[in-house]
C-alpha cells in the first residue's frame, strides 16, 4: 500500500533541499528576484493544524522572504511545544481550537493558514475572518459551493483577504505551459486530460471518513484535475458528466468515492477527460492538446520536481519548493495587492466546489449537468 505522503514524496526529489535562490524568473515577486536581502513588509502567519501538510508548509516557509511563521493553533499541546522550540514561537502566539478567536487581540499575527481536515475549513475560516485576520485555507476550500460562499461572505464582511492553497498556481513548469497556451504556441487547444490518483493506505484515516473529508478521492486528489483543466485550458467549463466505480465498499464507505471518471465541456468547444482515484497508483498526468502542438506534465501535481515535454521537446524550468514560492506570492497578494497569473482567491476555490457538486449530482442522476461558474 502506498500512503498519500509516500506518493507525493516519491514525486519529490527533495525539492526542499534546493535553495530559495534556485527559483527565479517565472513566479517570484519582482522584489525577490533581486540579489540583495529583502527588508520590505513581511506577512506574519499562524498555521492552524500541525499535521503532515502543515509541517511541510512550516518548513518551506523558513526560506520565504515575505512570509514568516509566527504562531500556531493546534489541539495537541505537545506539538505546540515542539513547534515553539523549532520555530522560536512565543507563548503569546499559541492557541487551541477553543480560544483562537482571541487572536483578534494579537497585533503580531496578520494571517492564519488553515491546514485541517476539509470539513473544518468553513467554520475555522469564518472565525479567522471574524477575528480580523486574513485567511489562507487548504484545498478543498469547503465541502460544497454553499460553504465556500459563506466563507467568501464572511471575509468580505470582515474586510480581510481569503486565499486557497493552490501551490501549483505559482509553479514554474505549470506557468510555462499556461504561457505557451496563452501565446498560441499550441494553436487552438481543444483537449485536456487530467489523471489524479493513488492507492490510499490506512482505512481509519480522516480522508476516508465522510464527516471529516466530505467525500473521497474527488475532494482530495480529483480536485487537482478539475483545477488543472481550468488553468490549462484558460476557461471555465459549462457542463459536466461523471461516473463512479467502487470495487471496495468496505474501505470506501457510503459517501466516500473511490474512483470517478468525469468529462467537462468548455465554451470554446474544448473538452476535458479526467480520472480521480484512491485505488489506482501512478496517476499524476496533465495533457493539453492543440492544433499546433501538445504539452504534457507528468508528474503534474506532486511536490516536485515536475517534469514536462511538448511536441518540440523537454520543458526546462527552475525547480522550486512549491510552498516557499506560494507563501512569498501570497504575501505579495495580501500585502501589495499583487495579481497572480492564475488566481487563488475564494471565488477561484468556489468554482472547483461548484464543479464537484455537479460531479456528485451527475453520478446520482446519470445526467449531464449544466454549470454556471
Ligand atoms: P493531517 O491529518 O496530516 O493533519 C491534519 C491536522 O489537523 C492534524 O494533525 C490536527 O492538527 C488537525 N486537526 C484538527 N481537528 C482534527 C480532526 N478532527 N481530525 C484530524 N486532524 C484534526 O492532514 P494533512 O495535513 O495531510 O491535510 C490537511 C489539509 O491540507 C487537508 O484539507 C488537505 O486536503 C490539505 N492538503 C493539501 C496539500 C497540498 O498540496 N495543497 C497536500 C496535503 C494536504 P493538531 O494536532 O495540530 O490540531
Amino acid at each position: 500500500m502506498q500512503s498519500r505522503r509516500d506518493f507525493l514524496q516519491k514525486l519529490t526529489a527533495s525539492a526542499a533541499a534546493l535553495s530559495f535562490t534556485s527559483y527565479a524568473a517565472a513566479a517570484a515577486p519582482s522584489v525577490l528576484r533581486e540579489s540583495q536581502p529583502y527588508d520590505g513588509p513581511v506577512l506574519r502567519v499562524a498555521i492552524m493544524g500541525l499535521g503532515g501538510y502543515g509541517s511541510r508548509v512550516a518548513e518551506a516557509m523558513q526560506s520565504s522572504k515575505m512570509a514568516k511563521l509566527v504562531g500556531v493553533i493546534s489541539g495537541t499541546p505537545s506539538k505546540i511545544k515542539d513547534w515553539q522550540a523549532k520555530y522560536n514561537i512565543p507563548e503569546k502566539n499559541c492557541y487551541n481550537y477553543d480560544n483562537f478567536d482571541q487572536i483578534k487581540n494579537n497585533a503580531d499575527i496578520d494571517a492564519v493558514y488553515v491546514i485541517t481536515p476539509n470539513a473544518l475549513h468553513r467554520d475555522q475560516v469564518i472565525r479567522v475572518a471574524k477575528a480580523g485576520k486574513h485567511a489562507i485555507t487548504e484545498k478543498p476550500m469547503g465541502l460544497n459551493a454553499k460553504e465556500c460562499q459563506d466563507m467568501i461572505d464572511a471575509c468580505k464582511k470582515a474586510n480581510v483577504k481569503l486565499l486557497v492553497g493552490y501551490r501549483l498556481h505559482f509553479e514554474p513548469f505549470t506557468l510555462e505551459v499556461v504561457r505557451m497556451r496563452k501565446d498560441g504556441e499550441l494553436g487552438k487547444v481543444n483537449f485536456f486530460q487530467g489523471l489524479s490518483g493513488f492507492k490510499i493506505g490506512d482505512p481509519s484515516q480522516w480522508r476516508l471518513n465522510k464527516q471529516l473529508a466530505g467525500g473521497g478521492s474527488m475532494m482530495d486528489i480529483g480536485i487537482y484535475a478539475i483545477n488543472g483543466s481550468r488553468y490549462m485550458l484558460g476557461e471555465d467549463p459549462i457542463w459536466v458528466t461523471a461516473q463512479e466505480t467502487k470495487t471496495d465498499p468496505q474501505k470506501f464507505k457510503e459517501g466516500v468515492d473511490e474512483t470517478i471518471t468525469f468529462q467537462l465541456g468548455f465554451p470554446s468547444g474544448a473538452v476535458a477527460s479526467c480520472l480521480s482515484s484512491y485505488n489506482i497508483n501512478f496517476l499524476d498526468r496533465f495533457f493539453l492538446s492543440g492544433d499546433k502542438g501538445f504539452a504534457e506534465l507528468s508528474p503534474a501535481t506532486g511536490y516536485g520536481p515536475l517534469k514536462g515535454r511538448t511536441n518540440k521537446g523537454e520543458i526546462n524550468q527552475p525547480v522550486v519548493t512549491h510552498q516557499t514560492v506560494q507563501m512569498d506570492e501570497m504575501a505579495a497578494i495580501i500585502l501589495q495587492n499583487k495579481k497572480p497569473v492564475i488566481p487563488v482567491d475564494g471565488e477561484e476555490g468556489m468554482k472547483d466546489l461548484k464543479i464537484i457538486d455537479a460531479i456528485y449530482e451527475s453520478i446520482k442522476t446519470g445526467k449531464q449537468i449544466a454549470l454556471k461558474l
